[in-house]
């Protein structure tokens, strides 16, 4: 029987190369979204341009998304599993906090739809909270 992970990347059309599995696993690990630089930092023995490739793969077949906080670095979280490379982009809330820098997605606060006027067209939407998180916030 195949390994979760592997059925994960394949159940995306992702062939599972050993790198992917680990930048994968490293993922299912994380409690908020990573930057690019959080994983690299937290794989030693791994190139910057096979993992930007990675991540770059994994967002272009719907298994992570690309969150911009205003941070200045584009973060990266695991999608849902319905999510697929046309209709990709979960639309749920992100909440950035401003004391622990830590991003974290709310999937089951939902955006609704919202309006444009006529001739506009939208190609993507981020909606990203700041404040304090729950952590934080008890303190
Ligand atoms: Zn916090
Ligand atoms: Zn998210």
């Amino acid at each position: 029987m195949a390994h979760p992970l592997e059925t994960r990347l394949t159940a995306k059309q992702i062939a599972p190369t050993a790198m992917r599995l680990l930048v994968l696993e490293l993922l299912q690990r994380q409690t908020a979204a990573v930057s690019l630089a959080d994983v690299e930092q937290q794989m030693e023995h791994a190139d910057r341009i096979t993992l930007h490739r990675t991540l770059k793969t994994f967002a272009d077949k719907g298994l992570v998304h690309r969150i911009e906080d205003g941070s200045g670095a584009v973060k990266y979280a695991l999608c849902e599993d319905a999510c697929t490379p046309r209709q990709h982009h979960d639309l749920h809330v992100h909440f950035h906090c401003q004391r622990c820098q830590q991003t974290i997605c709310l999937p089951d606060v939902a955006i609704p739809p919202i309006q444009v006027p006529a001739a506009f067209q939208v190609q993507d939407m981020g909606v990203v909270l700041k404040g304090l998180c729950d952590r934080c916030s008890a303190r």
